[in-house]
């Protein structure tokens, strides 16, 4: 890691509490902000810290993606113009029992090298059953933030090949977190991560809770994404779905809940009150024709919410601009085109992400004593002028991933002019599409 670092001379846009955009530059020491706005380095210490010129450049906080499936990156392109249920069942259920070690370790690659070099420096992901250690180790080496966890899937109307005991699934997921949970310098965390509740038993979700709860882990799972699942969990325990999580204890600040997309308003009112993180996935719900989440209805009723590209078969990108983007837009024709404005949307994918991963002391804005997680945007693309219109305006609704220049994580220089310095790209590239290839051959694809 570098020991002192200074990003010299870029606009700051701090999203601190009081949303302060300033002319200066940032010094980080042994992984932290030390000090924001001018400063000739001096504070560094005896040593001179490594710099890198930011100026004509806009640095903001690391962009936080709260639900990915990094497993699935291999599945890009083959699950497309499919509804959740046949979309899980048809593709994704077959694929994932179909993984090895090496096609979890280049599926981590190749997604987590597409999530740096598009400003994303950290994740909430949900793997998949089996080979969670393995996603670990890439992770470790590629140098992203993330919290991770395996899917947990033991109710019997799961796929045999994917389906486990509650006792073997709840064991190591509990091993897992004994030996990752705030590795790699706390970088590293475990969460626990139920797939949904149609494929998970009362008894498990249970002692999810008490584990998470225990450990200080997060817990990670979906929620309300289409009205079929709503019907399933209702018929299956007589609540509905959020009401029923909470009676097994997956609510509160500790959970983080993908979708949310068919929430009425007492479940809005539930989830605003329990302090319950949701995920809004933007792309994923139009792409897999689930609907419109009550976003705007979310947060004005005080909810918790963060952003997430979900995986890359349902959207097909893992690029937090875009998710912005367009958590901005799809809300317009229903609400008006005052409904979640710009300044919201980048709430959502820096202080909302934070709150989901349970690091909001420690990511999510630039301030002093927080970890120094910060990308640098190059906005001097005709797509991004004049450049004297609203810098935030030009961050979500024009921005987008190549314009990302420069990525530090935990002080530690990951992305670089461009290019990602933990990882050789075309090892990525290749190793990847051979990956992809068996696994498409494993399940006659
Ligand atoms: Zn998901």
């Amino acid at each position: 890691m570098t020991k002192s670092l200074l990003l010299r001379g870029g606009r700051l846009v701090t999203m601190d509490n009081s949303r302060r955009i300033v002319d200066g530059d940032v010094l980080v020491q042994d992984g932290r902000i030390k000090n924001v706005g001018r400063s000739d380095g001096r504070t560094a210490g005896r040593s001179k810290p490594t710099t890198i010129d930011c100026s004509g450049l806009i640095v903001l906080p690391g962009l936080v993606q709260a639900h990915i499936h990094l497993c699935q990156t291999l599945f890009r392109g083959l699950a497309d113009e499919l509804r959740l249920e046949q979309w899980l069942s048809r593709r994704i259920w077959p694929l994932e029992a179909a993984h090895t070690e090496e096609t979890v370790f280049w599926s981590a690659m190749l997604g987590a090298a597409e999530l740096l070099l598009g400003g994303t420096t950290a994740i909430l992901d949900m793997e998949t059953v089996r080979h969670t250690g393995t996603a670990f180790e890439a992770l470790e080496s590629i140098g992203i933030r993330a919290t991770v966890g395996k899917c947990l899937m033991d109710a019997p109307t799961n796929p045999p090949r994917l389906r486990e005991t509650t006792d073997k699934a709840l064991t190591e997921s509990s091993d897992l977190c004994a030996r990752w949970h705030g590795a790699a310098g706390g970088r590293l965390r475990y969460c626990f991560a139920p797939r949904f509740a149609p494929s998970c038993t009362g008894p498990l979700l249970r002692a999810v809770s008490d584990l998470a709860e225990h450990s200080g882990a997060t817990i990670h799972t979906h929620a309300a994404e289409t009205p079929l699942e709503l019907d399933t969990v209702r018929r299956g325990t007589g609540h509905d779905e959020i009401a029923y999580l909470d009676t097994v204890g997956i609510s509160g600040p500790r959970a983080a809940l993908a979708h949310c997309v068919w929430v009425d308003k007492d479940g809005i009112e539930r989830l605003a009150r329990q302090g319950t993180n949701v995920v809004h996935c933007p792309s994923s719900n139009l792409k897999l024709g689930s609907g419109i989440a009550p976003i705007p209805e979310m947060l004005a009723a005080g909810c918790r919410v963060g952003i997430g590209a979900d995986g890359a078969p349902c959207n097909n990108r893992l690029d937090a601009f875009a998710e912005m983007r367009l958590a901005a837009l799809i809300q317009k024709p229903r609400l008006g085109p005052d409904a979640l404005p710009a300044g919201q949307a980048l709430e959502l994918a820096t202080l909302g992400g934070a709150r989901a991963l349970g690091l909001e002391a420690e990511i999510g804005s630039i301030e002093v004593g927080k970890c120094a997680d910060l990308i640098a945007l190059d906005l001097s693309g005709p797509h991004a002028q004049p450049d004297d219109a609203d810098l935030i305006s030009r961050i979500v609704y024009s921005a987008r991933a190549g314009d990302v220049r420069h990525v530090i994580v935990d002080g530690r220089i990951v992305v670089q002019d461009g290019e990602l310095k933990t990882a050789d790209v075309g090892e990525i590239r290749r190793a990847a599409n051979t990956q992809a290839r068996r696994l498409r051959r494993a399940v006659g694809l």
